[in-house]
């Protein structure tokens, strides 16, 4: 099975797609990769969807990844005597580090490390920012604020601080549990939430020990002073655009969007646009023409993937969702316009071995008109670094390990295959050839051009570029 478009699909799964059927229905209408959400369910829910997923891999015979997001330090208020209050425009109001269920005066916020860093005149942001309030002062035990944005505030609501680099781990105690349970389930991704330096990356890399890739969530303002730095130690990037846009105003988003889009393209680190991508199929069949408009920008600015969240987890149309992003992809990518996009952001390759073969790689296939790029690879390095070059023709990576060939179903253009070691050139290039026939990507008579690096196995080392025709066997 050969999907025909490049940019990916991640979905995430939730009640509304959680039998072995509902998952087969949105793999096959397209979904490449799928999200697991550990701010919901229980481990048992995400070992059945797990095992589903991995089942559908098997019949289909194509690697499917699994992105295991880990909830984050996501800050929230205590609890309320009645549940709930109504706080009005300009009261008075008190978070404090006191238990007690809270009331129309002050609420508990069980983050001790908050009242040490949050100062006069900064804001906190309740329930995805429906309710503003500004600080007046913070003494370590108490922060006294006044009301700026009223409403109603129920037990546990979210609380966004966004001008503050909070002190606070990366990871969670949930995060570590969670996180040791999805590396045991096989996860292929590791998403982080509220990541705010590279050190949070790193922290946990240390702890994933390479067992996963680790993809950084982009979701607060204080991540974008380190932006570079964070892409750089990240496998993967998402504008996780929910509580971005709950921290930045709305008007600034795009702008954001756009600006780590193309420090991850020049860094050549896979790129997933997140939330809201077709938000009103969460209840309706078909998306708003402003959706289709923002997914279709995406892939015209050169996305790896785009992702649907609520609209397939927990929406009433969860296939209707993940067909249309399809069909918006594929439309986009048959449009000239777009190749010529692609084109003009064109990233310059960097002076490495690697970079220098798949640039080759790139201007060898479009002067042969090779109809295939094929890349060995046993990390997914020369993979990725392909896709970087953005080519015309699709990336057909072989690679001996499954790990690699699941990882690399987030990435742009790339149809990755297991197949076995090779160990000399005449068999690396006689089973890229097979290869290629085999998936569809070849006919007889046809050229693909072939790339890896010798020694074989050895990650880094793309230093060879072959161009070959295919024979009938
Ligand atoms: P979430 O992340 O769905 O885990 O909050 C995505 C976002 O914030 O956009
Ligand atoms: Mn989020």
């Amino acid at each position: 099975m050969r999907r025909l478009r490049k940019a990916k699909i991640v979905a995430t799964l939730g009640p509304a797609s959680s039998t072995k059927e509902a998952i087969q229905a949105l793999f096959e209408a397209g979904a490449d990769v799928f999200r697991f959400n550990f701010s919901h369910g229980s481990h048992q829910d995400h070992q059945a969807r797990c095992d589903f997923v991995r089942q559908i891999e098997r019949s289909s015979g194509r690697p499917i990844a699994i992105l295991a997001d880990l909830q984050g330090p996501k800050l929230r208020v205590g609890q309320f005597a009645e549940g709930k209050i109504t706080l009005a425009d300009g009261a008075p109001f008190v978070l404090d580090r006191d238990p007690t269920p809270g009331d129309i005066q002050r609420v508990c916020l069980p983050h001790p490390e908050l009242f040490e860093v949050i100062t006069a005149g900064q804001s906190l942001l309740l329930d995805d920012g429906k309710l503003r309030l500004e600080v007046l002062s913070s003494d370590g035990n108490s922060i006294r604020t006044r009301v700026i944005n009223g409403g109603v505030l129920s037990d546990r609501k979210g609380v966004n601080v966004p001008d503050v680099v909070l002190p606070i781990p990366a990871l969670t105690e949930k995060d570590r549990r969670d996180l040791s349970f999805a590396l045991e389930m096989g996860a292929d991704w590791i998403a982080l939430s509220f990541v705010q330096r590279p050190e949070d990356v790193l922290e946990a890399r240390a702890l994933v020990a390479g067992r996963a890739c680790i993809l950084a969530k982009l979701e607060k303002p204080a991540a974008l002073d380190r932006l570079e730095e964070i892409v750089a130690v990240s496998d993967a990037i998402m504008v996780a655009r929910g509580d971005l846009g709950v921290e930045l105003p709305p008007e600034r988003v795009p702008g954001v969007q756009k600006r780590i889009l193309r420090v991850c393209r020049q860094h050549g680190k896979p790129i997933v646009i997140a939330t809201q991508m077709l938000e009103s199929m969460i209840t309706a069949p078909v998306p708003t023409r402003a959706e289709a408009s923002d997914v279709a920008s995406a892939i015209y600015d050169g996305a790896d993937a785009v992702m649907l969240s609520a609209e397939s987890a927990s929406g009433a149309y969860p296939l209707q969702a993940v067909q249309i992003m399809d069909r918006i992809i594929s439309e986009v990518e048959r449009d000239p316009l777009f190749r010529s996009m692609i084109d003009a952001q064109h990233q310059v390759a960097l002076p490495n071995k690697g970079d220098a073969i798949c640039a080759a790689l790139r201007e060898v296939t479009q002067i042969v008109g090779a109809v295939a790029t094929v890349t060995y690879t046993s990390s997914g390095h020369t993979s990725l670094r392909a896709a970087r070059e953005r080519p015309i023709a699709p990336i057909l990576s072989i690679t001996p390990k499954l790990a690699t060939a699941r990882q690399l179903a987030l990435v742009w253009g790339v149809h990755s295959t297991v197949s076995a070691e090779v160990h000399d050139v005449d068999t690396m290039v006689a089973a890229a050839c097979h290869t290629a026939l085999s998936e569809g990507f070849a006919k007889v008579g046809e050229q693909i051009a072939i790339t890896a690096g010798m020694p074989f196995g050895q990650p880094g080392s793309t230093n060879l570029l072959r161009i070959a025709e295919i024979w009938p066997r």
